[in-house]
């Protein structure tokens, strides 16, 4: 038998897997009704609740089976009441899937948009926000995959603070690999996935609460399986109202276990953040620009937006790193085989990385 070439994933998730993890998923069979499984759930929520501890105490968190588009549309659909009006603040694709599902749940909603190349509009907020008391609730993405930029939340958030409005984060792309503040920004949720920088496999997603939030409200769900009151209630203690992804979650829990050893989210944003400036540094030698050159500053530790040079065709570098087991992610929507994206979340040895280097200084140069 010949062993398959071991794929280095650099798209925005799914992860290159651990051993370690990918091992987890062949644990005993459970039927999510037993005890042992409410056992494991708990301890999943519990461990998710503690990725950054400030959490621990306020939130709880709810697992989804799901991915993470899952999380955040039961985040929204539920947690914007049918009274409330929410604000989504957008510059890339995932800020417009909020405003598509606030559409979809026949919510009240309004966008203050900026281009996919620029930072948020954080004046335009401002206005709306000192102007129109309706507005219960902000929608944001921390890192807009779409880019790779690291939206500034910092002063999102402590704008919500000043204003008194709840603060809805997509960081489905961020938790576990940035920081995220629960009190000085505001937040009413975060939502997350296994399979982003948590290492873990597809099929498991979380929305971490501010527990307040459940005494104080009823659900604004609009749809039955979505519906963040009924699984909390359930979830609790320790059971689901509907099947969960037994194998996935156990992958989650060993997932969780080696990024605890690690040392948190904190040491995975450094390895992070040294494996982008390895990158860089080596594009930068082959005279790739950054896509965000007029920010430089801006991209977040977890993915790189960069230029498809003008010698080179999108589809033949992704072709040719792919021979050599990497995989890269392309440009959406209007920077469709003018950008590519490189994302360093998973299990990359610094043999991966210097390999990675080797490929494409091979696959980038002038021919
Ligand atoms: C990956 C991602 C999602 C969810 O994508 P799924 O394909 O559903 O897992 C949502 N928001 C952001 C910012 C993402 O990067």
């Amino acid at each position: 038998m010949t062993t398959p070439q071991r794929m280095r994933l650099l798209n925005p998730g799914p992860v290159t897997l651990t051993p370690r993890v990918r091992a987890a998923l062949s644990r005993p069979d459970l039927c999510h009704r037993e005890a042992e499984f409410a056992a494991l759930q708990l301890d999943v929520r519990r461990r998710v609740e503690h990725v950054y501890p400030e959490a621990a105490d306020e939130y709880v968190a709810i697992l989804l089976t799901g991915s993470g588009t899952a999380a955040v549309e039961a985040m929204v659909g539920s947690l914007v009441p049918e009274t409330g009006r929410a604000l989504v603040v957008a510059n890339g694709v995932y800020g417009d899937r909020m405003a598509r599902m606030l559409a979809a749940g026949s919510k009240r909603f309004d966008v203050v948009a900026s281009d996919w190349l620029e930072g948020l509009d954080l004046s335009a907020v401002e206005a709306r926000l000192a102007a129109d008391s309706a507005v219960t609730h902000v929608l944001v993405v921390h890192h807009e995959t779409t880019t790779g930029r690291l939206n500034d939340v910092a002063a999102l958030g402590a704008m919500c603070k000043r204003y008194g409005r709840a603060l809805l984060l997509d960081g489905v792309s961020s938790f576990g690999g940035e920081d995220i503040r629960f009190s000085d920004w505001n937040l009413e949720a975060v939502a997350g996935t296994a399979n982003k920088c948590l290492h873990g496999v597809p099929g498991v997603s979380f929305v971490v609460v501010r527990k307040s939030v459940f005494a104080a409200r009823t659900s604004g769900a609009t749809s039955v399986y979505l519906d963040l009151w009924r699984h909390w209630k359930e979830q609790v203690g320790g059971w689901s109202p509907f099947t969960q992804s037994v194998h996935v979650m156990y992958a989650l829990a060993e997932a969780l276990t080696e990024m605890e050893e690690q040392g948190g989210w904190k040491a995975r944003h450094q390895t992070y953040a040294a494996r982008t400036a390895r990158v860089k540094r080596t594009l930068e030698g082959l005279g790739v620009g950054l896509f965000l050159d007029k920010d430089p500053a801006a991209s977040s530790s977890i993915l790189t937006s960069y230029k498809v040079p003008a010698h080179v065709r999108y589809e033949d570098l992704h072709d040719q790193l792919k021979a050599r087991g990497f995989v890269i992610y392309a440009g959406q929507g209007p920077y469709e085989g003018r950008m590519f994206r490189i994302a360093v979340m998973g299990d990359l040895t610094g043999a991966d990385m210097e390999e990675l280097d080797v490929a494409l200084r091979a696959s980038l140069a002038r021919g």
